[in-house]
């Protein structure tokens, strides 16, 4: 049985017709699913019963369940118990320009970074499409406000789940729906260059951050498995072509870890790399967990890197922190669950 949060308008208004129906019946179960957002096909009133009824045959609606919640003053992480008991995570974040809610598209992780604890657990399955809405929905149910930007940065990596994440993006991005703008959605990838390609060609706006960790792939090598299938010139030769086709800005994320990828020498090395590209580079203070020995650089040294990063003309931020006293980094609730 397929899933109701699986079908795009389109595949809703071609199942319809497929049933002998009116196409606009289609428009009319994504209205209730997406802007009524009721959560029982019994709900949708101005459809007959025999329509009802069949829709119950073909189709399940929620399987998401919230099986926890730790509040912060300005972010609150979910626990989410999928269908089969599986676990994920999504966190909310109170930004000045709105709620960001960071998303999960996998059960676990196979690019296996060194400093990620997602990884450390290794997938276990791809999140379907309905999964990742109900996510958005449930969250949304909880909190009782509305969710404007949506970050998939969660557990997993969403171009190893590419057919579903972009069913998801055109789901949630369309004006009959939840519709958000696809600038309020960002995409972030270890560095899957095929996909990186694929992604480029697509109608949707959205924005891609990309995790480089580290400025030659002497240092990628070590702490990024995926370094080694899709190496920095690739990388960066992909992302140049990703921005003259797209016209769009990269993000590059950059967590910092004490002693790896800290000194001033990867800084110098880091400006150079991304010198004239259309970037921005977000410095992250690594969130230290139990099972992992890297720690996160002193912050002297993050305003050393930072003020050479700035010195060359980089876009540079540190990323404000949230949530590190509720492990709200990628995978830990659901990490601190498996130990
Ligand atoms: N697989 C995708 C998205 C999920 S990870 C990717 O690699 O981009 C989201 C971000 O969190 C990545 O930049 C990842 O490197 C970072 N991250 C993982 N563990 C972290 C930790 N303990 N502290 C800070 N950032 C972490």
């Amino acid at each position: 049985m397929d899933n109701i949060y699986n079908l795009t308008l389109t595949d809703l208004e071609n199942y319809f017709v497929g049933q002998n129906e009116k196409k606009y019946k289609g428009q009319q179960v994504f209205d209730w699913l997406y802007r009524k957002r009721v959560v029982s096909f019994d709900e949708m009133t101005n459809l007959k019963k025999e329509v009802i009824d069949s829709l119950k045959k073909e189709f399940t609606m929620r399987t998401l369940s919230i099986t926890k919640v730790e509040r912060d003053i300005d972010v609150n992480k979910y626990l989410f118990a999928l269908s089969d008991h599986e676990k994920v995570e999504a966190v909310l974040m109170d930004h000045l320009y709105g709620n960001s809610l960071c998303i999960s598209t996998q059960v676990g992780c196979n690019m296996g970074c060194k400093f990620c604890e997602s990884g450390r657990l290794k997938k276990v399955r791809n999140l379907e499409t309905h999964e990742m809405i109900e996510q958005i929905l449930l969250v949304e149910e909880e909190c009782g406000k509305r969710i404007s930007h949506v970050v998939v940065m969660g557990i997993g990596e969403p171009f190893d789940n590419y057919d579903n994440l972009i069913k998801f993006i055109e789901i949630i991005n369309h004006p009959k729906g939840i519709e958000l703008g696809s600038r309020h959605i960002t995409v972030s990838t270890c560095g899957v260059v095929p996909k990186i390609k694929e992604f480029m060609n697509l109608p949707y706006q959205v924005n891609l951050a990309v995790s480089l960790h580290a400025p030659n792939n002497e240092i990628r090598n070590q702490i990024m498995p995926i370094n080694k299938v899709y190496p920095i010139e690739i990388l960066m030769t992909t992302l140049k072509e990703y921005i003259k086709k797209t016209n769009r800005r990269v993000t590059f994320e950059y967590i910092l870890l004490d002693g790896i990828n800290d000194t001033s020498e990867c800084a110098i090395e880091l400006a150079n790399l991304v010198k004239e590209m259309n970037c921005y580079i977000n410095l992250i203070p690594y969130n230290e967990t139990n099972n992992i020995s890297y720690k996160r650089t002193k912050p002297l040294n993050i305003s050393k890197f930072y003020d050479i990063l700035k010195k060359n003309r980089i876009n540079v931020t540190i990323r404000r922190e949230y949530g590190s006293k509720i492990s709200a980094a990628c995978g830990q609730l659901r990490s601190k669950k498996e130990d």
